[in-house]
């Protein structure tokens, strides 16, 4: 009998996280001070992150252990199943193996808990009350809603205004894990005041709300900021996803050829991927690994590579990164994940260094692939899930061209049972596709151009 799912034993989990840092060639350059454009030191991070997680931001050792008490939560949903999709591969009558690993059956529906879960944990032991972040679509807002339950911590979650009326599921998600949840812009913050006197009826934006979050946290010594995405230390809680996954392709007797996931800020790509990229920076594998982002949000192929702000107003450190610039407002797609304006410093190193490649593919596509394999596989995938589908696709009509028969794995990184409104729309043919002149994207960049990674000195380490 052919095996469809690989699980783990509980007491099989990964013990440790792995930091891509430490096989890196070219080590990601340093976060710069906005004002004196000199790197950053570790402690200015400290108002708004906890001690043990700003460690990790920097650290540069390979393996990095998972507490037993992280591990003890990680059980209330891992291990998470790797499923070789046998009923899709018969349906396009192809010769290559597509095995996914599956995140959706987390508590929120996603891979965010992976972070989330560690992020409460390094939190709660240093004394913080209160945790507060930024929502939008409401994906990391109820993993973090959850974690902070787990360890008797405060939540407060700024959402887009707009997603905040749109999505009333995910704000009773959140509410029923006891977080407070607050329309962005708010009358509780200076930043939010601010916002609604210049516009009183702003739908708010993902830039305002962590303004909002981080005046928050920086007021009251009690309360941290936590982030979802994009930092270092969160691309490498979620590690635990591709460590599994090696774990179960050895049960499997095989190993991919390729590997595809969606990229918003990187931690779902970076999580499924970087352990297999540490086997093919060693050379001991020739894996392929594949960024899908949308291409209404196409930073990784369109975007430039230079120091930028992670926000929209500009309160963050400089990070070198793949960028659109951070005025870049994203259209209003169903992927609310990837509407980001920049990828994370380790994936943009990676992707210049040519380690890993990237494609932009238009949602009504996307939407296309994730129905067909919802009718064939039995699971619902989450908007930006999609995307990493479509690529498989593209990946079977390539290898089909080729006459070649690879083994594809790619990460369903969330359901989409909260997402139905997106699969109506496109059911009702009311999706469009969002053209993007290169002169919109020109124009962004331009307004940033002054902080280009070569004319900034950065001292090497
Ligand atoms: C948040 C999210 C993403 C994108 O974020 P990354 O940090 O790039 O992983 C992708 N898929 C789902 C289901 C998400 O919730």
């Amino acid at each position: 009998m052919k095996t469809k799912k690989f699980i783990l034993e509980e007491k099989e989990m990964p013990k440790f996280w792995y930091n891509i840092v430490a096989d890196m060639e070219n080590k990601p350059l340093p976060p710069l001070h906005p004002g004196t454009k000199e790197p950053i030191s570790p402690e200015m991070l400290s108002p708004i992150l906890t001690e043990e997680l700003i460690m990790q931001e920097v650290s540069q050792e390979r393996f990095i252990e998972i507490p037993e008490e992280v591990l003890e939560k990680y059980k209330i949903y891992r291990p998470s199943p790797l499923i070789r999709a046998f009923e899709l591969e018969k349906a396009l009558g192809t010769d290559c193996k597509i095995y996914y690993k599956y995140e959706g059956g987390s508590p929120s529906g996603s891979h965010k808990p992976n972070t989330a879960i560690p992020q409460a944990y390094y939190n709660a032991k240093a004394g913080v009350k209160k945790i507060t972040t930024e929502t939008g679509a409401g994906q990391w807002g109820t993993a973090l809603s959850f974690a902070c339950a787990q360890y008797g911590i405060e939540c407060d979650v700024y959402m887009v205004k707009s997603s905040f009326e749109q999505k009333p599921y995910r704000k009773i998600m959140m509410n029923t894990f006891g977080a407070n949840v607050y329309p962005s812009p708010s009358d509780r913050t200076q930043a939010g005041r601010n916002f609604l006197a210049e516009n009183p009826n702003s739908n708010g934006s993902l830039g305002m709300a962590i303004s909002e979050a981080v005046e928050m946290a920086v007021q009251d010594e009690h309360t941290k900021y936590s982030l979802g995405s994009v930092l270092n230390h969160v691309l490498l809680h979620q590690t635990i996803i591709g460590e599994e996954a090696l774990k179960q392709f050895e049960m499997a007797q095989d190993y991919p050829d390729v590997i595809v996931a969606p990229l918003g800020g990187g931690s779902n790509f970076a999580g499924i991927s970087f352990p297999f990229l540490r086997e093919k920076l060693q050379g001991k594998s020739e894996v392929r690994c594949v960024a899908v982002e949308p291409s209404s949000c196409p930073k990784l192929t369109k975007g430039k590579f230079m120091y930028d702000f992670g926000d929209t107003q500009g309160y963050t450190p400089l990070l070198p990164m793949f960028t659109l610039g951070h005025h870049f407002e994203p259209a209003s797609i169903h992927a609310g994940g990837l509407r980001y304006h920049g990828a994370s410093v380790l994936c943009s190193q990676l992707l210049k260094d040519g380690i890993i490649e990237a494609n932009a593919i238009p949602q009504i596509e996307c939407f296309e692939a994730g129905s067909l394999f919802a009718k064939y596989e039995g699971i619902i995938p989450a908007p930006e899930s999609n995307h990493a589908i479509a690529q498989v696709l593209r990946e079977v009509e390539l290898a089909k061209k080729e006459g070649k028969s690879k083994t594809i794995l790619f990460n369903l990184s969330g359901h989409g049972f909260v997402d139905m409104m997106a699969y109506s729309d496109f059911q009702n043919g009311n999706l469009v596709e969002h053209q993007l002149s290169s002169q919109e994207i020109d124009n962004n960049i331009s307004r940033i151009s002054n902080l280009q990674p070569e004319e900034i000195a950065v001292p090497t380490a």
